[in-house]
């Protein structure tokens, strides 16, 4: 192959993935009238678990499943708030034997089921239309040299904070832990249901019930939040001004500063340049984009907890490969496992044990490769 040959495809490959999170989304979206759907599931739920009934099925030839069985086995401690809504309940299930997790939201239910083909979200809103979506697990492998050309990736997203986060004595540590995901403006905040439904939801789901076992996470999506919604983003000084905003916000609305609370702002474009995401342990604070996987919330947010690149797994066998949730991989298409490796559970029952107290490593500024310089050190918590 030629220079010029070897360039074009790889400005093919290239527009070809910017291309994917959006073909993601609606890849398999079929509807179907369910009326009826949401009445019948609080009814059974009412009557006691487990129970078992039908799913709406999508209204034409899909590659969704043609009729799935639900079935919900207990609900789960753990919530997610929607804007301008209670708190969703949340429901640990399978969906034809794959784990999944039902989301009964204000409006409506989802349900996200794991499968070897990606996250599949039912969505059945109230007198609308049920929505059946893919979220594919990966492109084809073997576009690893279209791999190459992402133009953001996991590499060096952990930065260090100017020191440990103190121990809070008197946090309370039978709190439920909080994670609040901010929308940037960029997002409608309608978008939240969907958004717990891909990125979150089976997280939510694994942390509660493998990862810690019987802890209360509470999810709370925000939008719109003067100075976080509308924080610019896209240089390098976007990890700082979000550290600070974090203490702002967390000042003005009396929080404490725990290991309990996490704060995560999630953008549609690259926030950082570069980065897929960015993760400061020390302020328990992230950003995250949708440009990246659907692993990218729980990878950053696990960063928060003490995980790290470095302990994540490629495992073989379990479907036809994947990676852990931490991985920084050379090829990002590779399917996600949707969970954490074995350590890196280990690591995050750890930092929840310890209270927030974090390797001493983290605390040392690393030079960003290439860059000449030492990551900046954005205020911490304290
Ligand atoms: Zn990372």
């Amino acid at each position: 192959m030629t220079d010029k040959e070897h360039r074009r495809l790889r400005r093919r490959l290239s527009s070809a993935l910017l291309t994917l999170p959006a073909l993601a989304f609606v890849a398999c979206a079929h509807a179907q009238d369910s009326p009826g759907f949401v009445e019948r599931f609080d009814a059974l739920v009412d009557q006691g678990l487990p129970a078992t009934l039908p799913m709406p099925p999508p209204a034409m030839g899909t590659q969704s499943r043609a009729q799935s069985a639900l079935r919900v086995t207990a609900r789960l401690n753990s919530t997610a708030t929607f804007p301008g809504e209670p708190p969703a309940t949340l429901y640990d299930a399978t969906l034809d034997g794959d784990a999944a997790v039902v989301t009964r939201s204000r409006t409506g239910l989802d349900v996200t089921a794991v499968t070897a083909q990606g996250a599949q979200v039912i969505a059945v809103t109230s007198g609308a239309a049920t929505e059946h979506t893919l979220l594919p697990a990966a492109s084809d492998p073997g576009t690893a040299s279209a791999a190459r050309a992402m133009p953001a990736d996991f590499h060096d997203d952990v930065e260090s904070g100017a020191g440990p986060m103190p121990l809070p004595s008197f946090a309370d540590s039978t709190a439920p832990l909080a994670i609040r995901i901010f929308l940037h403006e960029e997002l409608r905040s309608t978008q939240a249901r969907s958004i717990h439904a891909g990125y979150v939801a089976w997280w939510l789901r694994d942390m509660e019930t493998v990862v810690l076992p019987g802890e209360k996470i509470e999810v709370t999506y925000l939008q719109p939040v003067r100075g976080i919604s509308d924080l610019p983003i896209g240089t390098e000084g976007t990890i700082a001004d979000w550290a600070r905003n974090v203490v702002a916000y967390r000042n003005s609305r009396g929080l404490r500063a725990t290991w309990r609370n996490k704060y995560m702002l999630v953008t549609q474009r690259i926030a950082v340049p570069g980065r897929l995401g960015t993760a400061l342990p020390a302020s328990g604070a992230a950003i995250a984009s949708l440009s990246g996987p659907y692993s990218v919330i729980a990878h950053e947010l696990g960063h928060t907890f003490g995980a790290e690149h470095a302990l994540a797994e490629t495992r073989m066998g379990k479907w036809w490969g994947c990676r852990t949730t931490m991985s920084s991989p050379h090829l990002p298409l590779l399917a996600n496992c949707y969970e954490y490796s074995t350590a890196n559970m280990t690591s995050i029952r750890r930092h929840v044990s310890l209270k927030g107290h974090l390797p001493a490593h983290w605390f040392t500024p690393q030079p960003i490769p290439g860059s000449g310089r030492s990551a900046p050190l954005p205020d911490t918590i304290q």
